[in-house]
């Protein structure tokens, strides 16, 4: 069996994962990350919910109860873990804006305005569309958007529809990164005669540079131009992921991607590898500490039985609110659903508090007392408990 060793192996490749591992291979470790599949983010909006949906991200702070994984971060935690997501997101090509002192306003596909903190740059331009024109464009058999739903929820609005030839965002955008398509869409927008104002389209600007591709249509037309989230699956959270991908690989990180951690092995207290549950010959990754950051039932870190939850890397034991008959409800994704608050408790080092693994590190969605969708926390939880799970294991190496 192959064996390599590192300083920290990272299970789990979502944003808590992909944050806490670009951290530490940024500062000299020798950092493996390990993911079964894409995580929850390429379905997300690919902007970072912190806490209130109010004006202020942390205003709901103070009413957050005692367990929850942001009392372990403390507020300062949060700061610092937006801070590095947009040092890091600002060497990509998809940077982001916003601050964690203020909330920040995007439209979304049915035409109602979504607050939230940390935005991709392309969706800047939603604030303050409510005061003058707004111009949208979408694309023939185009779904999960509703240029109609925004124009009638919108006063001074108005719509156009343009073929591009293919209808899934992920085409369109795939498209967008061609030149001669970029042209012929600029030709054709030119010739529409929009009132002066500003033009909004679904997030489906190019993958890989769509501040680029937008700053060149907005130069040309002398409009501004800004994106509106799409339904999942969505362009923004699939470029959100693929930056942080490969800000990771730029530090030097070690990704094993599309593998999932078959067995552990440990000796007393410490963990020192796992196996790959490859098809062919098993690979064992060593490491001197591991972060545990496969996510929850979504990304299956967590996995639910008849009246249990299992962990499913390390078998740890799960935290659930009471017996299942309390925690099944027909709607899997309604806030305040009590299997939001499953999950591993940790002490305030983040290690699993009913376990004795010393060199062991747990963060996001799989932390106990989330309960993300209710306090509108997803990425942010993610950010502030991945970089907080990479300065403990930084100290532990040190
Ligand atoms: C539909 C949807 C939309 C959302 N939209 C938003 C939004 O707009 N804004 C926001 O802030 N939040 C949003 N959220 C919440 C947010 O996406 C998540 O809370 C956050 O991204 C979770 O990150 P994570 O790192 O904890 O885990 P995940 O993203 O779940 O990643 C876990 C990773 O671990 C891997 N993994 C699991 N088991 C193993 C194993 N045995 N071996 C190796 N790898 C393994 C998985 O493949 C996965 O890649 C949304 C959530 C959903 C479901």
């Amino acid at each position: 069996m192959s064996a390599v060793t590192h300083d920290v192996v990272v299970i789990g490749g979502g944003m808590s994962g992909l944050m806490a591992s670009a951290y530490l291979a940024g500062k000299g470790f020798k950092t493996a990350l390990i993911s079964q599949g894409d995580p929850v983010c390429c379905l997300s909006t690919g902007c970072v919910d912190v806490l209130s949906p109010g004006t202020h991200p942390l205003e709901g702070f103070d009413g957050l109860p005692p367990g929850h994984p942001y009392r372990l971060v403390g507020r300062k935690g949060i700061e610092d873990g937006c801070r590095l997501f947009k040092e890091i997101m600002a060497t990509t090509t998809i940077p982001y804006a916003g601050t964690v002192r203020k909330n920040r306003e995007i439209l979304t596909p049915i035409g109602t305005f979504k607050t939230t903190c940390l935005v991709p740059l392309t969706m800047t331009g939603a604030e303050g569309c409510r005061d003058g024109y707004t111009h949208v464009i979408s694309f023939n058999g185009l779904r999960d958007f509703y240029p109609s739903y925004i124009t009638s929820r919108l006063k001074n609005t108005g719509f156009s529809l343009y073929d591009a030839g293919i209808t899934s965002t992920l085409g369109i955008a795939t498209r967008f990164e061609d030149k001669a398509f970029l042209e012929a869409f600029i030709a054709w927008i030119e010739g529409l005669e929009i009132p002066p104002g500003k033009v909004a389209l679904p997030a489906v600007l190019g993958i890989q540079s769509p501040v680029q591709i937008m700053e060149e249509i907005s130069r040309r037309i002398g409009s501004e131009v800004f994106e509106i989230p799409t339904l999942p699956p969505s362009i923004p959270g699939l470029r959100l992921f693929r930056a942080l991908k490969g800000a990771l690989t730029a530090r030097g990180g070690d990704l094993y991607w599309g593998k999932a951690v078959g067995s552990v092995e440990c000796r007393g207290s410490m963990v020192e590898a796992v196996t790959l549950a490859t098809q062919g010959r098993p690979s064992r990754v060593q490491g001197r500490a591991f972060i545990l950051a496969t996510g929850s039932f979504v990304s299956g870190g967590l996995f639910a039985r008849i009246d249990t939850v299992n962990e499913t890397v390390f078998d740890l034991p799960v935290y659930v609110p009471g017996p299942r008959k309390d925690w099944f409800w027909n709607d899997f994704f309604t806030a305040g659903h009590p299997i939001e608050k499953a999950g591993i408790e940790v002490d305030g080092s983040l290690r699993p508090t009913r376990s004795d693994l010393k060199n062991l590190f747990v963060c996001g969605s799989i932390l106990a007392h989330g309960e993300i969708m209710k306090n509108h926390c997803g990425h942010g939880l993610a950010i502030a408990t991945g970089l907080k799970a990479a300065r403990i294991c930084e100290g532990f190496l040190s």
